[in-house]
């Protein structure tokens, strides 16, 4: 049996994971949430969008994997897993996942906007937030900037390409705490039901997906996760 498990802010925000769409910290409200999540923001106001994301990386790195994670890194004790993610934490890897494409990006991988050179020296520690912070220069004069996908900007081919390979070899995708609306990677679910997969889908509210799923579980990851091969048997088949 072969399971792609793919994740979106819900798993994550249920680790204490602030969104994009929260309003969760006050220094950052007056913001349109679009300021700090697109090229177009990063472009007018690049010191915004370095201070946002180098507090969020901080945020990130001192939550904890919950038990929706951890079940899925245990199932590849029993079948072969992949995780196709749009989180760009590391809460999948943290619980034991080993495959995980990343179609978002990663916040804790920095490459220069100018030369793409990775960025790898030690960034400043915030011991609380700040609302504009100057980016790093690499040596070419480039901005350093966080390796995520922002609005405006296309999916990474590497990722996106094993996420669709990963997927037309599943037996079954779980879509775990996505929306189905931030397209292309929203697409991922509608093509594992055009080729006949099983699709389950775990999310506390209806989603476009919900009517096509072959499952749908109206909970959380870390409610239904743990339990999930035990309600779901053909899972761990
Ligand atoms: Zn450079």
């Amino acid at each position: 049996m072969r399971v792609v498990v793919f994740s979106g802010a819900g798993i994550s925000a249920e680790s204490g994971m602030p969104t994009f769409r929260d309003e969760d910290d006050g220094l950052w409200s007056r913001y349109d949430p679009y300021e700090v999540s697109s090229i177009d923001g990063w472009n007018r106001n690049p010191e915004l969008v370095w201070g946002w994301y180098l507090w969020h990386q901080q945020l990130a790195s001192r939550i904890e994997p919950n038990s929706g994670h951890r079940a899925i890194g245990d199932w590849e004790q029993h079948v072969d897993v992949q995780v196709v993610t749009q989180n760009v934490d590391d809460l999948h890897e943290r619980a034991g996942s080993s495959i995980v494409h990343h179609v978002h990006g990663d916040m804790f991988v920095f490459r220069c906007t100018a030369c793409t050179k990775p960025y790898t020296e030690p960034l400043p520690q915030l011991t609380e937030p700040v609302l504009e912070l100057a980016p790093p220069v690499c040596e070419c004069g480039g901005l350093i900037r966080p390796d995520v996908v922002w609005f405006g900007e296309d999916l990474p081919e590497v990722p996106w390409n094993a996420a669709i390979e990963a997927i037309d070899n599943a037996d079954v995708l779980v879509v775990v705490g996505t929306s189905g609306v931030v397209y292309p990677a929203a697409g991922l679910p509608e093509r594992a039901l055009a080729q006949g997969k099983t699709v389950v889908e775990i999310n506390p509210e209806e989603t476009p997906l919900t009517a096509k799923a072959t499952v749908s579980l109206r909970t959380t990851a870390s409610a239904a996760l743990p339990g999930m091969a035990q309600r779901l048997p053909f899972l761990l088949g």
